[in-house]
Parts: structure tokens; C-alpha cells; sequence
């Protein structure tokens, strides 16, 4: 019944990037079905331990998802007896899917001819000029310069080097959440190897991590087409660390690597955890740069001290440079962003609108982004603008709670009523408990419920110190989770103040 594993494949093809499938399940055969299990094939003992390792319970849940039932997945390598398959005629047939499949890392290294043809040219002259004049550092105007290359052979080197065009920096919207990692950004990408290195910026899902990365290979290349930028995903340099083993040109993938990257932007390193082969390559590959002087930008979701599955010496070189965090951005970011993407995809968006998204979804620009653009989407079928009761239906059907934007005076007002209080005790500095806990219940759902900084609040909080609503918001998070009686009263006060 091998419409299983055809339906399973399919499945698979949705869940994983389209290079790891294309190397690792598509030469996946199906064998047979036995009572609670399902036999597939591989083609060797290699391919077979990996997968094992890495991969079998994705494949056990698409096939219980297409087959409705759990079944356990063995993995046999093909031409063992029971797979009764021509040995050598496997090998061929494998070879040849690597050759075609696969993309040699020295297409992405960029091309060092083309390279060398280029200075020859006739723009050699306006680049050494504009490399002789090249902003410093931290120069606002360098931003505004154009891409030193013309349009067309710039928009080639960006490709080549594996950069989406959108990426920029000027496309990216900056707040005060991603501030720090932003001027980090632009330091490197205006000095590389010269300012911090290695860069390691570290924060939460659809933040921006992978943009600004990009948008230091895209800024290092405008500036310098000279420069070799190498942008790749860990999982890209995992996939290339083991075809080189396999067809054992490990030799040739070290020197291309090596030799021919000046920048090195590698996202999502948290992906190669517990993958040892790849650490050690990817260790040695970050000494051969960092001692010859290359810059390399490393992404993660974790800061490097508190990686699972990372090696030690690796993590402690992650953390030689500057290590960067970034955080979700704040209201006003939010909306910037949404105008942004509007104004770059042509969307018409109302203010009101925009506000309302922005307050109710607040920790991923990459969610903010795609549902305004399902909603206009929606909105171009209807041939109306978006309203905000389409935007209303929309966080609905995602579940988001909606309206619960409130104050701090809010806040402060309700559980002052609640414990027979007057808002200027919370406010004030009295320290009896009948009126230090109220404030602490009220710093605590202030920070919960808001968007204002621990600084701020203290303010609000008639001028308290940051640490002092730090300290409330931290005991009650904790008291929260150990006493149900706790949690039951901030539930209280939670229905009292959003009604
Ligand atoms: P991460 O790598 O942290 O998961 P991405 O870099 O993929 O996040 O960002 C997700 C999406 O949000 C991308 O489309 C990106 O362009 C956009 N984005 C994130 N932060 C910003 C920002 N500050 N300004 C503009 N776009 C942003
Ligand atoms: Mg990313």
C-alpha cells in the first residue's frame, strides 16, 4: 500500500525546507505494510542512522496523520536481503540524485573569476572611488548610498551570495526593542571583521533575526562587491558537511569554504545542537575565518551559554565578539511596521486599523506581517477596504483575545476598589500590608497587561525605582504558579478590570 508513504511524502514535503527534502526523503521507498508498522527503504547504513537520528518521529507523525493510526516506522537498507534490491544499481541511481539535487557549496561561495573580471572592467574606477570614500562607521548617510555596482550585476551578486532582496536595512523598521542589535547590525556590515566579531544576535521567532542578517550581506556588498558574502542556514552547512563526507570530497568543501568567504552569515545555528559532525566542522570552519580575519554574523534563538546540545569550545567562540538580543517590538514599532509593509506591498491601511492590529498581536512581526496581508487579501475580494471588523473577525478566528489594551490608572483604579483602597495608596508609599500587596497585585498585572518598561511603570507607580515593581512582578509570576488560591484571586481582579 504505498499510497501511504505518497500521501505521507507529501505531507513531509510541507514541514521540512525543500533541500532537506529533497535530499533526504525523496530517495525513500516504501517496502511494506506489517500489522503496526510500515518498512521503507534507504539506500545505506549512513542514510539510515541519520534519519533515524533526526528524522523518524517527523515521518511517524505524517504517517499517522495520513493514515490515521499510529504506526512504527522501520527503516531497511536497500539491498540488505530483505529489501531485495541490485546493490550497485542503487549506488548508481544515487550518485546520480546527488549530482542533480544537490547545490556545491562553490556556487554559493560566489565566483572569484567573475570577481577578478569585474575590478578589470570599466567601473573599476567609480568602485576604488567609492571604496577610498567609503562612510566610516556609524556615518548616517551611509545608508543612503546606493550599491557601488549597477543595478542589474548588484541584484546578481545578491542572489549569488543567497540574500532575499527584501532583507535590507532599509526596510527594517527600528525601535527601541531592536535598537541595540540594529547599530550592532550596521557596525559590522560598515567595518566587517573589524568592530565585533563574532556578531551573535539571539531572540524569539519572527523578530527580525534573519533580516538583519541578510541586510548586513546585502549592506557589505553594496559597499563592496569585492567582498565574498556567504549566507546560509545551519541546516544548509549540515546538509553540505554531509554529502562532502559522503562522496568524500571533504578536502574541497574545507578549502572552498576557507578560502573563498570574507563574510560568513549563518542563521539559526541553535539547529545544529546534538549534531556532532557538523559542530566539529563548524568549529574548525569558524577558527580558519576568525584567524584570518573574516567576519562572521551567527543567528540564534537561544543566547550561546544556554544552548542545549552545542559543544562547549563552540559556544564560548560564539560569545567572543558581541552578543546581541533582540527583543518583541513595542506598540509604536509594531505600527511602523504594518505601514511600512503597506506602503511596500500597496496596501490601503487606516490608522484605526493599524492600531488595532498592532495591540493585538504583539510578540511576532512575522504573524503581524502575514495577517495583514491575508487581510487584504480578503479585503481585495470583497473590493472594499479593510475595516476593523474584518480585522476583529480575523483575531477571532486566531484565537487572540481582543480589547485588552487598558492603562496602568486602570489598573491601579480597579484593584484599589477591590481592596477598599484609594488609588493614592497604590501610588504612594505607605507600607502597611493591606496596602503594599494591593500594589504589588497592581504592578504585577500593569506589567502583564501593558506595554510599559519596568522604568516606566515605576514612574506610573509614583515614582518608585524599576526594581522595586521588578521584584513584584517576579514574586507573583512565581506565587502565581505554585498557589492556586493566588491565582484565583489575580483571576478576580482580572474579570474586575476588563469587565
Ligand atoms: P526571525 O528570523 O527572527 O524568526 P525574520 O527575520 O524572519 O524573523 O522576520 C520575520 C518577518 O518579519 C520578516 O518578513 C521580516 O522582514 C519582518 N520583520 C521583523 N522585524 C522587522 C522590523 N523591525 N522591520 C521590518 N520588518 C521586520
Ligand atoms: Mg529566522
Amino acid at each position: 500500500m504505498p499510497n501511504i508513504w505518497k500521501a505521507a511524502l507529501r505531507d513531509l514535503e510541507e514541514k521540512v525546507r525543500t533541500d532537506t527534502f529533497d535530499f533526504w526523503f525523496k530517495s525513500i521507498d516504501f517496502l511494506r505494510r506489517e500489522d503496526a508498522s510500515v518498512h521503507l527503504t534507504v539506500d545505506d547504513d549512513f542514510f539510515k542512522a541519520w534519519i533515524e537520528e533526526n528524522y523518524l518521529d517527523l515521518i511517524e507523525d505524517s504517517i499517522e496523520t495520513v493514515s490515521g493510526e499510529p504506526l512504527a516506522v522501520e527503516l531497511i537498507v536497500d539491498g540488505t536481503e530483505e529489501a531485495e534490491a541490485d546493490d550497485e544499481q542503487q549506488e548508481a541511481e544515487m550518485v546520480q540524485a546527488l549530482d542533480a539535487d544537490e547545490e556545491p557549496v562553490a556556487a554559493r561561495v560566489g565566483r572569484a573569476e567573475q570577481q577578478e573580471a569585474r575590478t578589470d572592467g570599466p567601473d573599476t574606477d567609480s568602485a576604488d572611488a567609492e571604496q577610498v570614500d567609503a562612510p566610516l562607521p556609524g556615518d548616517e548617510d551611509a545608508a543612503s548610498d546606493g550599491p557601488v555596482l549597477p543595478e542589474e550585476e548588484h541584484r546578481e551578486r545578491v542572489v549569488e551570495a543567497g540574500l532575499n532582496p527584501r532583507y535590507t536595512f532599509e526596510e527594517f523598521v527600528v525601535g527601541s526593542s531592536n535598537q541595540f542589535v540594529h547599530a550592532a547590525c550596521s557596525a559590522v556590515a560598515d567595518k566587517p571583521a573589524k568592530s565585533y566579531n563574532p556578531l551573535f544576535i539571539f531572540g524569539g521567532v519572527g523578530l527580525g533575526k534573519t533580516h538583519l542578517l541578510q541586510a548586513v550581506g546585502h549592506r557589505i556588498i553594496e559597499r563592496d562587491p569585492d567582498q565574498h558574502v556567504v549566507n546560509l542556514s545551519s541546516e544548509d552547512f549540515m546538509n553540505q558537511v554531509i554529502s562532502s563526507i559522503r562522496e568524500e570530497r571533504m578536502n574541497e568543501f574545507r578549502t572552498q569554504f576557507r578560502n573563498e568567504c570574507d563574510v560568513l552569515l549563518i542563521d539559526d545555528i541553535q539547529t545544529i545542537a546534538g549534531k556532532d559532525a557538523t559542530q566539529k566542522e563548524f568549529f574548525h570552519t569558524f577558527n580558519a575565518l576568525y584567524n584570518s580575519g573574516k567576519q562572521i554574523v551567527i543567528t540564534s534563538d537561544q543566547p550561546p551559554g544556554e544552548l542545549p546540545g552545542i559543544e562547549e569550545r563552540l559556544a564560548s567562540r560564539f560569545a567572543w565578539g558581541l552578543c546581541a538580543d533582540i527583543q518583541p517590538p513595542e506598540i509604536e514599532t509594531r505600527i511602523a511596521i504594518l505601514e511600512q509593509k503597506a506602503e511596500s506591498d500597496d496596501i490601503d491601511l487606516d490608522d484605526e486599523v493599524a492600531l488595532l492590529l498592532a495591540q493585538n498581536i504583539r510578540t511576532n512581526v512575522r504573524e503581524l506581517e502575514g495577517t495583514l496581508v491575508r487581510l487584504s487579501a480578503q479585503a481585495k475580494l470583497m473590493d472594499q477596504p479593510i475595516s476593523k471588523q474584518m480585522v476583529a473577525d480575523m483575531l477571532d478566528r486566531m484565537n487572540i483575545d481582543q480589547n485588552r489594551e487598558i492603562g496602568v490608572d486602570t489598573i491601579i483604579e480597579k484593584v484599589a476598589d477591590y481592596f477598599d483602597i484609594g488609588p493614592a495608596d497604590i501610588k504612594g508609599s505607605r507600607r502597611p500590608r493591606s496596602i503594599s500587596r494591593p500594589r504589588q497585585y497592581a504592578m504585577y498585572l500593569s506589567r502583564k497587561h501593558t506595554e510599559h518598561s519596568y522604568p516606566e511603570l515605576g514612574r506610573l507607580f509614583g515614582g518608585k525605582d524599576h526594581t522595586t515593581v521588578l521584584a513584584a512582578v517576579k514574586k507573583y509570576e512565581e506565587k502565581i504558579e505554585e498557589d492556586p488560591e493566588i491565582a484565583n484571586l489575580f483571576e478576580k481582579l482580572e474579570t474586575k478590570i476588563f469587565g
